[in-house]
């Protein structure tokens, strides 16, 4: 068959290419169509918003990000890999030590979140994950979206390094998580204060700020 085809010439002209990209031709070869093309994008996720925010801090951020999807090494999880790893929350021992145990559950966790949530104008925790990431979606004035992703994420990030507890047999005090969890705001807000979504977020903190007994 390629025999019966007539050998291209330079009588014919120059030689020039196309380029075919969703129907559409094109002279110009883009590098963002052509990966947007093999590599379709997922649809936005309706959480992500919960998470990613300008001025985030990473390490708190991406902690969040993985425990969002399940991603975490909790017991839970590491038991199922065949390691004969114990199940118990390495926090309480009292349950297995799943993302909504550890995170929300455990009775450690609910202690620091009745300190945090506290500030932010909510007198009780949260039912399971998807609760604290509707409520996090959620608008509570007087309290910033930016405010509550920025403390939220700070809790998640200082409980999970709890599980340091495994490896050092030294466990931090609720009262002296939450002076970290408490500072860690304070510091993020004062040096992000040029951005205008920081601006008013110290105040906002310290709206329902009480002096706790047990705290000092
Ligand atoms: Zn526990």
């Amino acid at each position: 068959m390629l025999l019966s085809i007539t050998a291209p010439t330079s009588n014919g002209g120059s030689d020039f290419y196309w380029w075919f990209v969703e129907g559409s031709t094109t002279t110009s070869f883009s590098t963002k169509l052509t990966w947007e093309k093999l590599c379709p994008a997922a649809p936005p996720q309706r959480w992500a918003k919960a998470i990613w925010y300008k001025g985030h801090i990473p390490k708190h951020t991406f902690t969040f990000w993985v425990a969002n999807l399940n991603r975490l090494p909790t017991r839970e999880r590491t038991a199922r890999w065949g390691t004969n790893a114990p199940s118990l929350c390495c926090i309480c021992g009292f349950a297995v030590e799943s993302r909504t145990h550890m995170f929300i559950h455990c009775q450690y966790s609910s202690m620091v979140w009745r300190l945090v949530l506290h500030r932010l104008g909510r007198n009780q925790s949260f039912l399971d994950w998807p609760d604290m990431i509707e409520w996090l979606l959620a608008c509570t004035r007087p309290f910033s979206l930016t405010l509550k992703r920025l403390v939220v994420q700070t809790v998640i990030y200082h409980i999970w390094k709890e599980k340091k507890r495994l490896h050092t047999s030294i466990a931090s005090p609720v009262a002296s998580v939450f002076k970290l969890i408490d500072r860690s705001v304070r510091n993020s807000i004062l040096a992000r204060l040029k951005s205008n979504k920081f601006k008013n977020l110290l105040s906002q903190w310290f709206i329902h700020y009480k002096k706790c007994p047990f705290l000092a």
